[in-house]
């Protein structure tokens, strides 16, 4: 990937700043519960401000099909306008007459946020609906993208738009913190370099952990796809989750890591139980004693948890993605939360792949401890398996006369 434009050799004085944020955040009976990906936006829109820019603010938010008031954006245009302490205007829909006209009158220094990207089909389909996205492009002067969160998806507010901006499709600052931390520093990690995947499914890791095999020198592997591997080392597994049809991945994954210098660490012993309920009996097992029938295993156990930390005190640098276990349902917690306490404590370089394990760092409150979470937890993984995104190669490339000649 070559180096893109980024926000800050931009001119922005004057001009309207269409800037694509991923505001999607998770919400209960209209309320938003948790607005941390409105404040990881806060940078990008507070220079676009400073800089003299008329800023008009691209989202989503869930999944609608079609306009649905629930899923409005409105909540978060005022959210934003709380945290900025200045008025941020809700546009009536995400495209149109009306918006177009709103876009129009905008004074620097002013703020619209149009409404749900989804609500329109051309977002998700923009090969159908040609139109919707030279409507958003012609809101503006200068494209800017922050929704790292989005950046694996070609929908027309991350791609294509693009193309409506040549020379002037530029990165935002958090877009750039995310490419800094998961690209340059975990392409060459101070090492030791350990990576904590975890999570349910071999399926769904097995591309990302072969792509961690190659940088990492230590991989520890928890959460229930831990439970594939271990039967393919022929320990009895009982009920947990197991993916037959990935027996023959996780034999490879096992393979190739003895021959490489990547080290697989896998649990040595489990919490089980027979009921995945709050609150519920569980006892520990070894590995080697096996999984009996009717149970099933939920979470790392003492000894591994014990294991795992003196290990990670080796790490200089660390990624996480994914729970150890069952974390959404104490005691299954344990693994997972003791994990996130070592990272914090951690004098490594520490990075959180989005996802279950973010929202655990945030529920134990380790947040200001860590070096970089991500805000997107697919994009995160697709990036670490990819090297580079849909949304990130769209962007302008940046200018030679700016590139430093080695
Ligand atoms: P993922 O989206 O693949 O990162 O998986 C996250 C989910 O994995 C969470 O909802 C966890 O409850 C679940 N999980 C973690 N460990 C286990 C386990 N041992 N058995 C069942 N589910 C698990």
């Amino acid at each position: 990937m070559g180096q893109k434009l980024s926000i800050k050799k931009l001119e922005l004085q004057g001009k309207k700043a269409l800037i694509r944020v991923d505001f999607n955040v998770p919400m209960e009976n209209g309320q938003i519960t948790d607005d941390t990906r409105i404040r990881a936006a806060l940078p990008t829109i507070q220079y676009a401000l400073d800089q003299g820019a008329a800023v008009i603010l691209l989202s989503h938010l869930g999944r609608p099909k079609g306009p649905s008031p629930e899923l409005s954006l409105a909540p978060c245009a005022k959210r934003l306008s709380e945290l900025l302490k200045r008025p941020v205007e809700m546009a009536p829909n995400c495209h149109g007459q009306a918006v177009a006209e709103k876009a129009a009158a905008l004074k620097p220094g002013q703020l619209l946020m149009l409404e749900n990207l989804r609500f329109h089909p051309g977002e998700e389909h923009p090969e159908q609906e040609p139109d919707f996205v030279a409507g958003l492009a012609d809101l503006r002067d200068v494209y800017i993208d922050d929704a790292f969160g989005c950046a694996h998806r070609p929908h027309a507010s991350i791609v294509p738009i693009t193309t409506f901006f040549p020379g002037k499709a530029a990165a935002g600052l958090l877009l750039e913190k995310e490419i800094a931390y998961l690209g340059a520093t975990l392409a060459d990690p101070k090492r030791p370099f350990y990576a904590i995947l975890g999570g349910s499914k071999v399926s769904t890791k097995f591309k990302v952990i072969e792509a961690l095999m190659k940088k990492a020198d230590v991989l520890l592997i928890g959460g229930g796809m831990a439970y594939t591997f271990l039967k393919v080392q022929g320990f009895a597994i009982g009920d947990s989750l197991f993916e037959p049809e990935y027996e023959g991945v996780a034999r490879e994954i096992l393979d190739v890591g003895q021959q490489s210098r990547c080290r697989i660490i896998l649990p040595t012993d489990i919490v089980i139980t027979q009921k995945i309920e709050k609150g519920a009996p569980s006892k520990v097992v070894d590995v080697k004693a096996g999984i009996p029938p009717g149970f099933e295993g939920v979470d790392i156990g003492p000894k591994t948890i014990l294991a795992y930390d003196k290990e990670l005190q080796n790490a200089a640098t660390i990624f996480w993605n994914g729970p150890l276990g069952v974390f959404e349902c104490p005691p299954f917690d344990r693994g997972t939360f003791q994990i996130a306490q070592t990272l914090a404590e951690s004098s490594a370089t520490t990075i959180v792949g989005g996802g279950d394990s973010a929202a655990a760092i945030e529920m134990a409150g380790f947040t200001d401890s860590i070096s970089h979470i991500s805000t997107g937890g697919g994009a995160a993984l697709e990036y670490i398996e990819f090297g580079t995104l849909p949304g990130i190669e769209a962007l302008s490339d940046m200018p030679i006369a700016t590139l430093k000649l080695v």
